[in-house]
Protein backbone atom coordinates (compact mmCIF):
# COMPACT_ATOMS: atom_id res chain seq x y z
CA UNK A 1 0.00 0.00 0.00
CA UNK A 2 0.75 3.71 -0.84
CA UNK A 3 2.14 5.65 2.34
CA UNK A 4 0.79 8.71 3.31
CA UNK A 5 4.10 10.54 1.72
CA UNK A 6 3.51 8.77 -1.37
CA UNK A 7 0.02 9.20 -1.69
CA UNK A 8 0.79 13.04 -2.43
CA UNK A 9 3.22 12.27 -4.96
CA UNK A 10 0.55 10.09 -6.97
CA UNK A 11 -2.00 11.29 -9.40
CA UNK A 12 -3.17 7.82 -10.25
CA UNK A 13 -2.82 8.55 -14.01
CA UNK A 14 -2.06 5.14 -14.09
CA UNK A 15 1.07 5.57 -16.83
CA UNK A 16 2.87 2.97 -14.98
CA UNK A 17 0.67 0.31 -15.08
CA UNK A 18 -0.19 0.71 -18.99
CA UNK A 19 3.98 1.32 -19.54
CA UNK A 20 5.02 -2.14 -17.17
CA UNK A 21 6.51 -4.63 -19.36
CA UNK A 22 5.54 -7.79 -17.14
CA UNK A 23 1.87 -6.36 -16.52
CA UNK A 24 3.44 -6.35 -12.32
CA UNK A 25 1.39 -2.83 -11.79
CA UNK A 26 -2.31 -3.00 -10.73
CA UNK A 27 -4.33 0.23 -9.52
CA UNK A 28 -6.04 -0.45 -6.30
CA UNK A 29 -8.55 2.19 -4.48
CA UNK A 30 -7.85 3.36 -1.05
CA UNK A 31 -10.65 3.82 1.19
CA UNK A 32 -12.14 7.16 -0.32
CA UNK A 33 -11.61 4.82 -3.97
CA UNK A 34 -8.68 7.17 -5.17
CA UNK A 35 -6.54 4.39 -6.87
CA UNK A 36 -3.04 3.66 -6.33
CA UNK A 37 -0.35 1.22 -8.22
CA UNK A 38 0.48 -2.03 -6.16
CA UNK A 39 3.55 -3.54 -7.68
CA UNK A 40 3.02 -7.85 -7.83
CA UNK A 41 7.17 -8.05 -6.24
CA UNK A 42 7.15 -11.46 -7.88
CA UNK A 43 6.21 -10.25 -11.14
CA UNK A 44 8.78 -6.94 -11.11
CA UNK A 45 12.40 -7.00 -12.71
CA UNK A 46 12.98 -3.63 -11.69
CA UNK A 47 13.57 -2.24 -15.28
CA UNK A 48 12.82 1.53 -13.57
CA UNK A 49 10.47 2.12 -16.53
CA UNK A 50 7.08 2.94 -14.15
CA UNK A 51 9.30 5.18 -12.52
CA UNK A 52 10.78 7.00 -15.29
CA UNK A 53 7.18 7.58 -16.90
CA UNK A 54 5.59 8.70 -13.74
CA UNK A 55 3.99 12.26 -14.99
CA UNK A 56 5.31 13.60 -11.03
CA UNK A 57 8.85 12.84 -11.22
CA UNK A 58 9.98 12.86 -14.32
CA UNK A 59 8.84 15.45 -16.82
CA UNK A 60 11.16 17.97 -18.24
CA UNK A 61 9.29 21.09 -19.31
CA UNK A 62 11.81 23.82 -20.47
CA UNK A 63 9.22 25.40 -23.04
CA UNK A 64 8.09 29.25 -21.52
CA UNK A 65 4.51 29.19 -20.07
CA UNK A 66 2.33 30.98 -22.38
CA UNK A 67 2.23 35.23 -22.75
CA UNK A 68 -0.81 35.02 -24.16
CA UNK A 69 -4.48 33.56 -23.37
CA UNK A 70 -7.60 33.65 -25.45
CA UNK A 71 -10.81 34.63 -24.48
CA UNK A 72 -13.81 31.86 -26.08
CA UNK A 73 -17.22 31.38 -26.79
CA UNK A 74 -19.14 29.16 -29.06
CA UNK A 75 -21.28 31.06 -31.03
CA UNK A 76 -23.38 28.54 -31.20
CA UNK A 77 -25.80 29.22 -27.92
CA UNK A 78 -26.99 26.24 -27.74
CA UNK A 79 -24.18 24.47 -27.23
CA UNK A 80 -22.84 27.15 -25.03
CA UNK A 81 -26.24 26.65 -22.54
CA UNK A 82 -25.21 22.85 -22.84
CA UNK A 83 -21.32 23.13 -21.76
CA UNK A 84 -20.11 24.41 -18.84
CA UNK A 85 -17.58 27.10 -19.65
CA UNK A 86 -18.23 28.60 -23.35
CA UNK A 87 -17.96 25.12 -25.10
CA UNK A 88 -14.13 25.63 -26.16
CA UNK A 89 -14.26 22.17 -25.99
CA UNK A 90 -17.20 21.52 -28.16
CA UNK A 91 -15.52 23.55 -30.80
CA UNK A 92 -12.61 21.74 -30.42
CA UNK A 93 -13.60 18.14 -30.50
CA UNK A 94 -16.66 18.50 -33.63
CA UNK A 95 -13.04 19.76 -35.17
CA UNK A 96 -11.55 16.31 -34.92
CA UNK A 97 -14.74 13.91 -35.11
CA UNK A 98 -15.07 15.92 -38.71
CA UNK A 99 -11.82 14.87 -39.37
CA UNK A 100 -12.72 11.21 -38.80
CA UNK A 101 -10.55 11.00 -35.83
CA UNK A 102 -12.05 10.18 -31.93
CA UNK A 103 -12.66 11.87 -28.74
CA UNK A 104 -11.49 10.49 -25.44
CA UNK A 105 -13.51 12.38 -22.76
CA UNK A 106 -14.52 12.15 -18.68
CA UNK A 107 -18.37 10.85 -19.18
CA UNK A 108 -20.72 9.18 -16.69
CA UNK A 109 -21.99 5.31 -16.61
CA UNK A 110 -23.07 3.04 -14.04
CA UNK A 111 -25.45 4.92 -12.06
CA UNK A 112 -22.88 8.50 -12.41
CA UNK A 113 -19.51 6.70 -11.97
CA UNK A 114 -17.08 9.53 -13.53
CA UNK A 115 -15.10 7.60 -16.55
CA UNK A 116 -13.37 8.13 -19.40
CA UNK A 117 -14.65 7.14 -22.77
CA UNK A 118 -14.40 7.31 -26.19
CA UNK A 119 -16.27 8.95 -28.69
CA UNK A 120 -16.58 8.82 -32.41
CA UNK A 121 -19.70 10.97 -32.88
CA UNK A 122 -21.15 14.24 -31.11
CA UNK A 123 -23.55 12.44 -29.57
CA UNK A 124 -20.83 9.93 -27.54
CA UNK A 125 -18.81 12.87 -27.26
CA UNK A 126 -21.88 14.86 -25.38
CA UNK A 127 -21.96 12.80 -22.70
CA UNK A 128 -18.29 14.60 -21.65
CA UNK A 129 -19.68 17.93 -21.24
CA UNK A 130 -20.07 19.69 -17.86
CA UNK A 131 -17.44 19.03 -15.38
CA UNK A 132 -17.58 16.28 -12.86
CA UNK A 133 -15.59 16.74 -9.61
CA UNK A 134 -14.95 13.34 -9.10
CA UNK A 135 -11.62 11.17 -10.09
CA UNK A 136 -12.51 9.99 -13.06
CA UNK A 137 -11.74 6.04 -13.61
CA UNK A 138 -9.07 5.84 -16.44
CA UNK A 139 -9.32 1.43 -16.74
CA UNK A 140 -7.53 0.84 -19.57
CA UNK A 141 -8.22 3.98 -21.67
CA UNK A 142 -4.54 4.95 -22.28
CA UNK A 143 -4.33 1.67 -24.40
CA UNK A 144 -7.45 1.99 -26.29
CA UNK A 145 -6.32 5.39 -27.28
CA UNK A 146 -2.37 3.95 -28.25
CA UNK A 147 -4.19 1.50 -30.50
CA UNK A 148 -6.29 3.68 -32.03
CA UNK A 149 -3.13 6.45 -32.98
CA UNK A 150 -1.71 2.85 -34.58
CA UNK A 151 -4.52 2.79 -36.97
CA UNK A 152 -3.21 6.44 -37.92
CA UNK A 153 -6.48 8.12 -36.24
CA UNK A 154 -6.45 11.89 -34.76
CA UNK A 155 -7.08 11.58 -31.27
CA UNK A 156 -8.56 14.14 -29.23
CA UNK A 157 -8.03 13.42 -25.34
CA UNK A 158 -9.33 15.61 -22.59
CA UNK A 159 -8.92 15.03 -18.87
CA UNK A 160 -7.44 16.99 -15.59
CA UNK A 161 -3.75 18.03 -16.14
CA UNK A 162 -2.24 14.95 -14.33
CA UNK A 163 -4.24 12.75 -16.40
CA UNK A 164 -2.98 14.31 -19.26
CA UNK A 165 0.79 14.29 -18.29
CA UNK A 166 0.57 10.34 -17.93
CA UNK A 167 -0.63 10.29 -21.42
CA UNK A 168 1.92 12.03 -22.57
CA UNK A 169 4.63 9.89 -20.81
CA UNK A 170 3.42 6.94 -22.06
CA UNK A 171 3.13 7.38 -25.85
CA UNK A 172 6.31 7.17 -27.81
CA UNK A 173 7.01 10.93 -29.37
CA UNK A 174 6.49 9.24 -33.21
CA UNK A 175 2.77 8.60 -32.08
CA UNK A 176 2.20 11.62 -30.34
CA UNK A 177 1.72 13.27 -33.91
CA UNK A 178 -2.24 12.62 -34.09
CA UNK A 179 -2.48 12.94 -30.40
CA UNK A 180 -4.50 16.09 -29.45
CA UNK A 181 -4.20 16.78 -25.38
CA UNK A 182 -6.59 19.16 -23.52
CA UNK A 183 -6.48 19.74 -20.02
CA UNK A 184 -7.69 21.77 -17.90
CA UNK A 185 -7.40 24.74 -15.16
CA UNK A 186 -7.72 22.03 -12.48
CA UNK A 187 -8.77 22.87 -9.08
CA UNK A 188 -8.59 19.36 -7.69
CA UNK A 189 -10.96 15.81 -7.92
CA UNK A 190 -13.19 14.67 -4.66
CA UNK A 191 -13.20 10.65 -4.32
CA UNK A 192 -15.10 8.08 -6.18
CA UNK A 193 -16.73 5.99 -3.15
CA UNK A 194 -17.18 9.71 -1.37
CA UNK A 195 -19.57 10.69 -4.96
CA UNK A 196 -21.04 7.57 -4.61
CA UNK A 197 -22.39 7.16 -0.79
CA UNK A 198 -23.39 10.80 -1.25
CA UNK A 199 -25.56 9.88 -4.52
CA UNK A 200 -27.02 6.87 -1.85
CA UNK A 201 -27.05 9.20 0.89
CA UNK A 202 -29.63 11.48 -1.09
CA UNK A 203 -31.66 8.65 -2.56
CA UNK A 204 -32.08 7.45 0.99
CA UNK A 205 -33.44 10.66 2.26
CA UNK A 206 -35.46 11.50 -0.34
CA UNK A 207 -36.41 7.76 -0.82
CA UNK A 208 -36.07 8.22 -5.06
CA UNK A 209 -33.61 7.78 -7.38
CA UNK A 210 -31.75 10.39 -9.04
CA UNK A 211 -31.81 10.30 -12.44
CA UNK A 212 -29.57 13.33 -13.49
CA UNK A 213 -27.02 15.29 -11.77
CA UNK A 214 -25.50 18.52 -12.71
CA UNK A 215 -22.32 19.62 -10.37
CA UNK A 216 -22.90 23.28 -11.80
CA UNK A 217 -26.25 23.40 -13.00
CA UNK A 218 -25.64 25.95 -15.59
CA UNK A 219 -29.70 27.08 -15.63
CA UNK A 220 -28.83 29.00 -12.52
CA UNK A 221 -25.89 30.64 -14.79
CA UNK A 222 -22.88 30.37 -15.56
CA UNK A 223 -21.00 31.82 -12.54
CA UNK A 224 -23.52 29.94 -9.71
CA UNK A 225 -21.88 26.97 -8.14
CA UNK A 226 -24.80 24.99 -7.55
CA UNK A 227 -25.19 21.39 -7.98
CA UNK A 228 -28.68 19.65 -8.94
CA UNK A 229 -30.44 16.27 -8.47
CA UNK A 230 -33.07 15.03 -10.21
CA UNK A 231 -35.25 12.17 -8.76
CA UNK A 232 -37.38 9.74 -10.84
CA UNK A 233 -40.23 11.51 -9.26
CA UNK A 234 -39.34 14.68 -11.50
CA UNK A 235 -38.42 15.92 -8.07
CA UNK A 236 -35.30 18.44 -8.30
CA UNK A 237 -33.03 19.02 -5.50
CA UNK A 238 -30.24 21.68 -5.30
CA UNK A 239 -28.83 20.64 -1.80
CA UNK A 240 -27.40 23.67 0.00
CA UNK A 241 -23.86 22.39 1.11
CA UNK A 242 -21.82 22.02 -2.23
CA UNK A 243 -20.07 18.50 -2.19
CA UNK A 244 -16.96 19.75 -3.68
CA UNK A 245 -14.78 20.60 -0.77
CA UNK A 246 -11.39 20.84 -0.48
CA UNK A 247 -10.92 18.63 2.82
CA UNK A 248 -12.37 15.80 -0.01
CA UNK A 249 -9.99 16.07 -2.71
CA UNK A 250 -6.80 13.90 -3.44
CA UNK A 251 -3.21 14.37 -1.49
CA UNK A 252 -1.46 14.82 -4.67
CA UNK A 253 -3.55 17.61 -5.81
CA UNK A 254 -2.12 19.60 -2.56
CA UNK A 255 1.06 19.44 -4.40
CA UNK A 256 0.01 19.27 -7.94
CA UNK A 257 3.02 20.64 -10.31
CA UNK A 258 0.34 21.58 -13.13
CA UNK A 259 -1.18 24.12 -10.71
CA UNK A 260 0.51 26.47 -12.66
CA UNK A 261 1.03 28.50 -16.36
CA UNK A 262 3.39 24.59 -17.54
CA UNK A 263 1.07 21.80 -18.86
CA UNK A 264 2.02 19.63 -20.88
CA UNK A 265 -1.46 19.57 -22.88
CA UNK A 266 -1.42 21.06 -26.29
CA UNK A 267 -4.33 23.52 -25.18
CA UNK A 268 -6.05 24.32 -21.54
CA UNK A 269 -8.81 25.41 -21.04
CA UNK A 270 -10.95 27.02 -18.04
CA UNK A 271 -13.42 28.88 -16.88
CA UNK A 272 -12.88 33.15 -18.14
CA UNK A 273 -13.71 34.14 -14.57
CA UNK A 274 -13.63 38.50 -14.62
CA UNK A 275 -14.94 38.05 -18.52
CA UNK A 276 -17.82 40.78 -17.87
CA UNK A 277 -14.76 43.43 -17.10
CA UNK A 278 -12.50 43.08 -20.27
CA UNK A 279 -15.46 42.16 -22.51
CA UNK A 280 -19.02 42.67 -21.52
CA UNK A 281 -19.91 41.22 -24.78
CA UNK A 282 -18.29 37.77 -23.52
CA UNK A 283 -19.64 37.78 -19.91
CA UNK A 284 -22.50 40.26 -18.74
CA UNK A 285 -24.99 37.69 -20.17
CA UNK A 286 -23.67 34.81 -17.76
CA UNK A 287 -23.61 32.22 -20.12
CA UNK A 288 -20.10 31.39 -20.06
CA UNK A 289 -16.73 31.82 -21.33
CA UNK A 290 -13.51 30.05 -21.74
CA UNK A 291 -10.30 30.24 -20.76
CA UNK A 292 -8.06 28.94 -23.63
CA UNK A 293 -4.08 28.62 -24.03
CA UNK A 294 -2.31 27.09 -26.70
CA UNK A 295 1.03 25.57 -24.80
CA UNK A 296 2.41 23.86 -28.27
CA UNK A 297 2.43 24.91 -32.26
CA UNK A 298 0.01 21.88 -32.37
CA UNK A 299 -2.49 23.46 -29.82
CA UNK A 300 -2.51 26.95 -31.99
CA UNK A 301 -2.98 24.69 -35.18
CA UNK A 302 -6.02 23.38 -34.04
CA UNK A 303 -7.35 26.28 -32.27
CA UNK A 304 -6.78 28.13 -36.02
CA UNK A 305 -9.03 25.53 -37.46
CA UNK A 306 -11.93 26.55 -35.07
CA UNK A 307 -11.72 30.30 -35.79
CA UNK A 308 -14.96 30.27 -37.62
CA UNK A 309 -17.15 28.74 -34.93
CA UNK A 310 -16.13 30.89 -31.73
CA UNK A 311 -15.89 34.03 -30.45
CA UNK A 312 -12.53 35.27 -29.53
CA UNK A 313 -10.29 37.79 -27.62
CA UNK A 314 -6.85 37.91 -27.24
CA UNK A 315 -5.79 38.85 -23.14
CA UNK A 316 -2.39 38.86 -22.05
CA UNK A 317 -1.67 35.62 -19.10
CA UNK A 318 -1.35 38.37 -16.04
CA UNK A 319 -4.81 39.81 -16.93
CA UNK A 320 -6.67 36.35 -16.53
CA UNK A 321 -4.49 34.52 -13.63
CA UNK A 322 -6.88 32.58 -11.31
CA UNK A 323 -5.58 30.41 -8.03
CA UNK A 324 -4.97 26.81 -9.61
CA UNK A 325 -2.50 28.77 -12.37
CA UNK A 326 -0.52 30.02 -9.39
CA UNK A 327 -0.06 27.28 -7.32
CA UNK A 328 -1.86 24.05 -6.27
CA UNK A 329 -5.58 23.96 -3.82
CA UNK A 330 -4.20 23.68 0.12
CA UNK A 331 -5.81 20.60 1.56
CA UNK A 332 -6.97 20.84 4.73
CA UNK A 333 -5.23 19.90 7.79
CA UNK A 334 -8.50 17.33 8.88
CA UNK A 335 -9.13 15.58 5.91
CA UNK A 336 -7.01 12.79 7.72
CA UNK A 337 -9.30 13.31 10.63
CA UNK A 338 -12.30 12.84 7.95
CA UNK A 339 -10.63 10.28 6.29
CA UNK A 340 -10.33 8.06 9.90
CA UNK A 341 -13.81 8.77 10.46
CA UNK A 342 -14.91 7.27 7.09
CA UNK A 343 -12.76 4.10 8.13
CA UNK A 344 -15.28 3.82 11.14
CA UNK A 345 -18.28 5.14 10.42
CA UNK A 346 -18.68 5.63 6.61
CA UNK A 347 -20.15 9.02 4.78
CA UNK A 348 -22.78 10.09 7.04
CA UNK A 349 -20.83 10.97 9.85
CA UNK A 350 -18.28 12.79 7.35
CA UNK A 351 -21.24 14.83 5.60
CA UNK A 352 -22.46 15.75 9.16
CA UNK A 353 -18.33 16.72 10.03
CA UNK A 354 -17.98 18.63 7.08
CA UNK A 355 -21.33 20.67 7.76
CA UNK A 356 -20.48 21.29 11.33
CA UNK A 357 -16.84 22.41 10.31
CA UNK A 358 -18.21 24.85 7.48
CA UNK A 359 -20.75 26.61 10.32
CA UNK A 360 -17.98 26.68 13.11
CA UNK A 361 -16.04 28.75 10.78
CA UNK A 362 -18.49 30.72 9.46
CA UNK A 363 -19.74 31.61 12.84
CA UNK A 364 -15.94 31.98 14.18
CA UNK A 365 -15.83 34.50 10.98
CA UNK A 366 -18.78 36.26 11.82
CA UNK A 367 -17.58 37.38 15.88
CA UNK A 368 -14.45 38.20 14.43
CA UNK A 369 -16.07 40.29 12.00
CA UNK A 370 -17.99 41.86 14.74
CA UNK A 371 -15.44 42.46 17.54
CA UNK A 372 -13.44 44.45 14.98
C1 LIG B 1 -12.28 18.55 -11.47
C2 LIG B 1 -12.32 19.85 -12.23
C3 LIG B 1 -11.81 21.01 -11.66
C4 LIG B 1 -11.83 22.21 -12.37
N1 LIG B 1 -11.30 23.35 -11.80
C5 LIG B 1 -11.31 24.52 -12.49
C6 LIG B 1 -10.74 25.71 -11.93
O1 LIG B 1 -10.28 25.74 -10.79
N2 LIG B 1 -10.74 26.83 -12.72
C7 LIG B 1 -11.25 26.84 -13.99
O2 LIG B 1 -11.19 27.88 -14.65
N3 LIG B 1 -11.78 25.73 -14.54
C8 LIG B 1 -11.83 24.57 -13.83
N4 LIG B 1 -12.36 23.44 -14.39
C9 LIG B 1 -12.73 23.45 -15.83
C10 LIG B 1 -14.10 24.02 -16.16
O3 LIG B 1 -15.02 23.75 -15.12
C11 LIG B 1 -14.65 23.40 -17.47
O4 LIG B 1 -14.69 21.99 -17.35
C12 LIG B 1 -13.77 23.70 -18.65
O5 LIG B 1 -13.66 25.08 -18.79
C13 LIG B 1 -14.35 23.10 -19.93
O6 LIG B 1 -15.54 23.75 -20.25
P1 LIG B 1 -16.18 23.60 -21.71
O7 LIG B 1 -17.46 24.40 -21.71
O8 LIG B 1 -15.17 23.93 -22.75
O9 LIG B 1 -16.40 22.02 -21.80
P2 LIG B 1 -17.64 21.05 -21.65
O10 LIG B 1 -18.33 20.91 -22.95
O11 LIG B 1 -18.48 21.37 -20.48
O12 LIG B 1 -16.84 19.66 -21.39
C14 LIG B 1 -16.29 19.33 -20.14
C15 LIG B 1 -14.86 18.88 -20.32
O13 LIG B 1 -14.29 18.58 -19.06
C16 LIG B 1 -13.80 17.23 -19.04
N5 LIG B 1 -14.09 16.71 -17.70
C17 LIG B 1 -15.23 16.80 -17.02
N6 LIG B 1 -15.12 16.20 -15.83
C18 LIG B 1 -13.89 15.67 -15.78
C19 LIG B 1 -13.19 14.88 -14.81
N7 LIG B 1 -13.74 14.51 -13.65
N8 LIG B 1 -11.93 14.51 -15.09
C20 LIG B 1 -11.35 14.84 -16.26
N9 LIG B 1 -11.96 15.59 -17.21
C21 LIG B 1 -13.21 15.99 -16.97
C22 LIG B 1 -14.56 16.51 -20.14
O14 LIG B 1 -13.84 15.41 -20.63
C23 LIG B 1 -14.72 17.63 -21.16
O15 LIG B 1 -13.55 17.75 -21.91
C24 LIG B 1 -12.39 22.24 -13.68
C25 LIG B 1 -12.96 21.07 -14.22
C26 LIG B 1 -12.92 19.89 -13.52
C27 LIG B 1 -13.52 18.64 -14.15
Amino acid sequence: MTGEKDKKLCSGCTACAVACPCGAIEMRPDSWGFLYPAVNQARCTKCGICGSVCAFHSIEDDSPPPAFAYAVRHRDISQLERSQSGAAFIALSDRILERGGVVYGAGYSDHFKVMHKRAASPRGRDDFRGSKYVQSYLGNIFREIKRDLLLGKDVLFSGTPCQVAGLYSCVESPLREKLYLVDLVCHGVIGPYIWRDYLKYLEHRHKKRIVSVHFRDKRFGWRSYRETFRFNNGRTVTPDFFIYRDSLLRPSCGSCPFAGLKHLSDITIGDFWGIEKSFPEMGADNKGCSLLFCNTRKGEELFGEIADRVQCRQVKTEACLQPNLVSPTRIPRHRSYLEWIYRIGGFVPVWISLILLATTKRTAHRIKLRLS
